[in-house]
């Protein structure tokens, strides 16, 4: 599932442009066909359609996993959850199968919503804070101070490998940048939250970052058909790596399921609390 540096990474491209096609950020849509009713969450896809004719693509964010394209008065927001993405196909190719939802473009192209596994969503909305709003803290947010961080994790009595994924807790975050992240910190996957020291916590929301960063700088991780292009893959200490050496010290990585998560951590350098 693409997290936050390939949600990142994504955002980057269709606001920067490729070799392939241009930057989206001035682009005018000229119609939408939608070909699966469900990848609409809001509003009614007739709405949807009819609303976004004419609207002009004027920024392209990114809010946790959420790729944010602000229009004119209106906000449209994907999540790509499975296996969603995002492509830019030349008017002139066929619309591929799978295409969920496509965007017409005056220069003639085409944005197309991309997911074979149809857990992705698209909203049209008014108010983004409609679904953005209960979203915890972006990792990078300067006022996400390490006192703060220690103060949010004292507050909740939750094991840190499911307090990170929730996304009310801090926005981003998935499977594999918690993993990384933990080991990083030398935390172990169940520690309570509320049991671990200032220092730690700052070294926990330094490792976040550290960890964000680098798949950011990698464009990402590609761990299977859905996101390509990444290269963080080649570079995880401890995700998917159970039985091989930890990075550090040598010892086996474990795999445990925490909350119906695969969770991949070095016993020596994460021990159990
Ligand atoms: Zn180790």
């Amino acid at each position: 599932m693409p997290e936050l540096p390939e949600v990142e990474s994504i955002a980057n491209r269709l606001r920067m442009g490729s070799d392939l096609h241009p930057s989206l950020v001035g682009a005018r849509i000229l119609s939408v066909q939608v070909y699966w009713q469900r990848s609409v969450a809001k509003p009614l896809s007739e709405s949807f359609i009819e609303e976004l004719k004419g609207q002009t693509i004027r920024r392209i964010g990114r809010r946790g996993k959420f790729l944010v394209f602000d229009l004119d008065g209106l906000t449209l927001l994907f999540h790509l959850r499975m296996s969603g993405d995002l492509w830019v196909e030349s008017m002139a190719q066929a619309v591929a199968p799978h295409s969920r939802v496509c965007f017409e473009l005056a220069s003639n192209y085409r944005l197309t919503f991309h997911d074979p596994r149809k857990f992705g969503r698209v909203w049209l909305l008014e108010d983004a804070d409609e679904v953005l709003g209960e979203l915890g803290p972006e990792p990078f947010d300067p006022q996400l101070t390490a006192e703060v961080f220690f103060q949010r994790l004292s507050r909740v009595r939750r094991q840190l490998k499911p307090l990170l994924l929730d996304q009310r807790f801090i926005a981003g975050l998935g499977n594999i940048y918690t993993d990384e992240a933990l080991h990083c910190a030398g935390l172990h996957p169940l520690t309570r939250s509320d049991q671990i020291r200032p220092d730690q916590a700052e070294r926990l929301l330094g490792c976040i970052r550290a960890v964000l960063e680098e798949g950011i700088r990698r464009n990402g991780a590609s761990i299977d058909w859905v996101y390509r292009g990444g290269d963080f893959q080649n570079y995880f200490r401890v995700y998917k790596r159970s039985g091989l050496p930890c990075p550090n010290c040598g010892m086996p990585i474990q795999r445990i399921t925490v909350g119906q998560r695969g969770t991949h951590f070095c016993p020596a350098c994460q021990p159990a609390p």
